[in-house]
């Protein structure tokens, strides 16, 4: 985990990227610079590209054009993944049979680290209950994963995310099909693991009026990038009306 840090650091740098499935352009010439610490909401209509933009980050997709580098280093040449941890959107339906204990799917995120064939030490263990008592589900260490509510699955992968000691971690639509309270307690944690962890955090989403008031930056992709900034200038500003059309406008009215 960080100790120090340093917010003008740059972890990720997209330079000028532009991707397109086939003759399909999801993204034009995207520039983003994001920071150690920042808390990042990636925002924008379903179909506007996000997801595409979270895979150039992660390495799974080439960009058609521009580049990307990870804590200074080209995206394809980069091998330190495991400061990258990944909150999958799936996570939140995952299989309800599939028979691993919380504990186990939270060693998984060690494995990273040492290789799938080595065994954990007392080190990674001592990691792995951390993790969990950092979103607060060790007493559910021994049940199986399938048995718990989506919000507490969805607490168990961001341990697993933890275990692997990341510098930041990236969550793709992470409360889709929760309900409004377990939605709240789940940004309190992601607040707290970036203001008390010091955790860079990127969580993509459609829900713009959640994520405005969570965040420290926001970045509103349609393809292009049209706002990256603090949350309150992107309120104030008309960028909603170019992102969704007229309607999105009372959707932030009590904000
Ligand atoms: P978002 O995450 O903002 O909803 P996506 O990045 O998933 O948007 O998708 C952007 C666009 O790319 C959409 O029009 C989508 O239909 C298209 N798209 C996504 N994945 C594929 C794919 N594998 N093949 C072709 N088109 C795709």
């Amino acid at each position: 985990m960080t100790i120090m840090t340093d917010h003008t650091k740059n972890i990720i740098e997209i330079q000028d990227v532009s991707f397109a499935y086939g003759v399909t352009s999801v993204l034009k010439n995207i520039t983003l610079i994001i920071h150690q610490g920042d808390y990042l909401g990636i925002i924008g209509p379903n179909g506007s590209g996000k997801t595409t933009l979270l895979k150039t980050m992660l390495g799974l997709i080439k960009p058609s054009s521009g580049k990307i580098r990870l804590f200074g280093s080209e995206c394809n040449c980069f091998k330190e993944w495991s400061k990258i941890g990944y909150v999958p959107q799936k996570a939140i339906n995952f299989d309800p049979l599939f028979p691993a204990t919380v504990y186990e799917v939270v060693a998984m995120g060690r494995y990273g680290k040492r290789g799938l064939l080595r065994w954990l030490t007392p080190g990674d263990h001592q990691l792995i209950e951390q993790s969990l008592r950092q979103v607060e589900m060790f007493e559910y260490k021994d049940r199986l994963i399938g048995d718990l509510s989506s919000g507490q699955q969805q607490r168990v992968f961001i341990a697993r995310a933890l275990a692997g000691e990341p510098e930041v971690i990236f969550l793709d639509e992470p409360t889709v099909g929760v309900d409004v309270k377990t939605q709240e307690q789940f940004y309190a944690l992601l607040k707290r693991l970036n203001q008390e962890l010091d955790l860079t955090l990127v969580l993509v989403s459609h829900d713009i009026d959640v994520i405005a008031n969570e965040v420290t930056e926001l970045a509103c992709i349609n393809q292009t990038l049209i706002y990256h900034g603090e949350p309150k200038e992107f309120v104030k500003g008309d960028y909603l009306q170019k992102l969704y059309g007229q309607n999105i406008r009372q959707i932030l009215h009590d904000h």
